[in-house]
């Protein structure tokens, strides 16, 4: 009698283990699910995070954006406003027919300096800051960092800084890293020094020597609110521009016309111009 009541209580442990078993099992794997999933905020935006282990795959361009939202900027709010940025300056060549089409259509633009070119050229750097645009800094050799060291990155901007300070008065609070590219350790670096790195959502493609009509197509296709525009007024040798400066004036009436506002980077991103 006693046996067959111990073989009861068996099999209706039994039974309650694998009911708790089957309710279970769902719960803590979708926990864990949630847990490795990269777009839970709580990972994403821990700015202040150090622990990335050291074999970690570097995250790529659009995961530091995101892991460095309030550092690494790309576009600004979905407001009315959009950004013109103009890379590579100062060029002689360029420079001034691109200030000549903003004074004319009253826009005032953001335009990131290469620290090599403006000792060669000082004085359309104090232009483009006479005539009311934004400096910031485009490093001074134009190297692509993603495969240097921090304190490469670090020479370069604090170089050029030095160079800008001497001719504006300030030093930019700005940075745009050549080909866009940069890596965890620079924009740490960065966040740290009180800069901001600010790529762009829309490109014109321009620096590839298109004409007026394309690099207009390029850049009218894919603005929006809060736009960052990629442009260049300034190239390497045998480089043409003239596409570019010839689309200016069309880019801006058309985007007036659509009730746009041409902001500088630090009017869109509610920043200032200097650290
Ligand atoms: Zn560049």
């Amino acid at each position: 009698m006693s046996r067959t009541i111990n073989k009861w209580i068996v099999a209706l442990g039994g039974i309650a283990f694998l009911t708790a078993l089957f309710f279970c099992v769902p719960y803590l794997s979708s926990k864990a699910a949630w847990a490795a999933h990269s777009d839970d905020p709580g990972i994403e935006n821990s700015e202040s995070s150090d622990s990335t282990p050291a074999t970690a795959k570097p995250l790529n361009l659009g995961e530091l954006r995101r892991k460095y939202s309030e550092t690494f900027k790309f576009r600004g709010p979905e407001v009315k406003q959009i950004a013109l940025t103009f890379d590579d300056v100062p060029d002689p060549r360029f420079t001034p027919q691109v200030l000549d089409a903003l004074r004319k259509e009253g826009v005032k633009a953001t335009f990131f300096v290469v620290g090599h070119r403006a000792k060669k050229y000082p004085e359309l750097v104090r232009k483009i800051h006479q005539e009311g645009h934004i400096i910031g800094n485009h490093s001074f050799s134009h190297a692509q960092f993603k495969n240097r060291s921090r304190s490469q990155f670090q020479n370069e901007i604090l170089r050029t800084e030095k160079i800008i300070a001497n001719l504006v008065g300030y030093r930019p609070k700005l940075i745009r890293p050549p080909y866009g590219d940069v890596n965890e350790d620079q924009v740490k670096w960065a966040k740290k020094n009180g800069y901001t790195i600010v790529n762009w959502n829309v490109d014109s493609l321009d620096w590839k020597g298109l004409g007026a009509q394309e690099v207009k197509q390029n850049v009218l296709q894919a603005v929006g609110p809060g736009s960052i525009v990629l442009q260049h007024a300034g190239g390497g040798t045998g480089s043409d521009l003239s596409g570019t400066i010839r689309a200016l004036p069309e880019i801006i009436s058309t985007l007036k016309g659509k009730g746009y506002h041409f902001a500088t980077l630090p009017e869109l991103l509610h920043t200032v111009k200097h650290k």
